[in-house]
């Protein structure tokens, strides 16, 4: 490939995703990433990284699949596409539904149905509506509040956007809609910083309680949340967050929502990350791990109490996408639960490689720079201060720390996120026992880099 070329290309006529088109242009083009295997991916000149982002937090079985090549190909010869809109279905999209109930009803019996979509954002906006639609249904119109958390993100559609709770997206757009609540997130560096993490999980989980009454429980349809918050930082929140929570949705009969878009097929060790803390959600957006990012496909769990309202009082819910139940897309999906299966990938994040990486990170916590390093299953965060033993960060750099030991790992050969002041990774979860310490070796290196740039600001 010619680099020069595709990056004069992308500058011409490519807007990449949530990207700063003015740096796109100081920067001379995009990276263009050309190939990838296993764990490692590989650009136009021929440089390779480790991928510890798992592209978007989706690759969860690794790249060069040619299972997944395979099954995609026969599908696409056999039966390309068809729709589920003219009372019609296709093997593969019937299969995938039964496989997906089968995993979400190790936590949740009720968990019953699947509707599928393309992507996390349409999962999120599917809920939307299905939860208004179903307090309309059920003869309770007035529950239409969605409660959600600060700094969440759901989405880049309308609905996802404003579910999401990250003020800089509202700001671009009218956001967020009416009728959704952010509330704190729970951030143990953050805002719980030195208080006892039991006691601040149950304080956060408190604050849901005081919203609904704020509001009036009569006009609340659902809380929504990730099990472990994503792309607002690898936020993991204490043991007593999750349990509180779903006692608060219960005691007001309000319709608890994962949002497992990052979390699910294994992420946190279990095929979902509220599995972790034995919780019932009453819907489940999936979508990244769910097809390993090798096609787009989202679904959204719906549990039976939902689906029966549904079928009882009759009525279309008017809701798709032409790509709803594409059956290439849900056979390579069915594919890769089947390679998660088979290579045990759920059970050895829990009991091999997540603990790895938890005591590799823990090399860390001597660094100079490091005030917390932190990981659940395979996704995880370094948290960079000025002053060890505080929270405090970087004067000249607050927000971008993250940003500059990101670039510093880039150099070095790994791929991973700068979120504000930390770095977060989530690598596939075929990563072996030498790649976590190649990572976690390449950040500490690159925090020792940092070092001397971040206290000169
Ligand atoms: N929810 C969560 C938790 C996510 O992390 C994302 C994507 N990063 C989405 C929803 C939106 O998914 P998509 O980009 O596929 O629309």
């Amino acid at each position: 490939y010619d680099m020069a070329e595709l990056k004069k290309l992308d500058m011409a006529h490519h807007l990449p995703a949530q990207s700063d088109y003015k740096l796109q242009h100081e920067l001379g083009g995009s990276r263009i990433i050309t190939r990838a295997e296993g764990c490692v991916i590989t650009d136009a000149e021929g440089k390779s990284l480790l991928d510890g982002m798992a592209g978007l937090w989706c690759v969860n079985v690794g790249y060069g699949r040619e299972e997944l090549a395979r099954v995609a190909y026969e599908q696409m010869l056999e039966l390309p596409y068809y729709n589920t809109f003219f009372k019609t279905a296709t093997p593969p999209p019937v299969r995938l539904a039964a496989k997906i109930a089968e995993k979400l009803q190790q936590s949740n019996p009720d968990l019953t149905h699947v509707f599928f979509n393309s992507s996390g954002s349409e999962a999120n906006d599917t809920i939307f509506r299905l939860v208004r639609y179903y307090w309309e249904l059920k003869g309770e119109p007035k529950r239409t509040v969605f409660i959600s958390r600060k700094n969440a993100y759901h989405g880049s559609t309308v609905a996802g956007a404003s579910l999401g709770g990250m003020t800089f997206m509202h700001a671009q757009g009218g956001l967020p809609i009416p009728g959704i609540e952010h509330v704190d997130q729970p951030y143990p560096f953050g805002e719980g910083f030195g208080e006892d993490p039991a006691a601040f999980g149950e304080r956060v989980a408190q604050t849901i309680e005081d919203r609904i009454l704020a509001v009036g429980p009569e006009n609340v349809a659902a809380f929504i949340g990730e099990p472990v918050q994503g792309a607002g930082g690898v936020i993991i929140p204490p043991d007593s967050y999750w349990p509180k929570v779903e006692a608060i949705c219960r005691k007001y009969g309000i319709l608890l929502i994962a949002d497992e878009v990052i979390c699910g097929f294994g992420r946190l060790g279990h095929w979902f990350g509220h599995q972790q803390w034995g919780i019932k959600p009453d819907l489940v957006a999936m979508a990244k791990g769910l097809s390993s990012g090798y096609l787009p496909i989202s679904a959204v769990g719906v549990s039976k109490k939902i689906v029966d309202v549904l079928i009882e009082k009759g009525g279309d819910f008017v809701h798709g996408y032409t790509y709803s139940g594409h059956p290439t897309c849900a056979a390579v999906a069915l594919a890769n639960i089947e390679i998660m299966e088979n290579e045990n990938l759920i059970e050895r994040t829990r009991t091999v490689t997540g603990p790895y990486l938890a005591k590799a990170l823990k090399r860390l916590d001597a660094h100079p720079l490091v005030g917390e390093a932190r990981s659940l299953g395979l996704i995880g965060a370094v948290e960079i201060v000025s002053e060890k033993g505080t929270n405090k960060r970087f004067k000249g750099a607050e927000g971008t720390a993250g940003p500059i030991v990101r670039d510093l790992c880039i150099k070095n050969g790994l791929m991973v996120r700068g979120i504000r002041d930390s770095i977060v990774m989530c690598p596939p979860l075929i990563i072996t026992e030498a790649e976590i310490d190649q990572l976690v070796d390449t950040i500490e290196k690159s925090l020792n880099e940092a070092e001397p740039v971040l206290r000169a600001l």
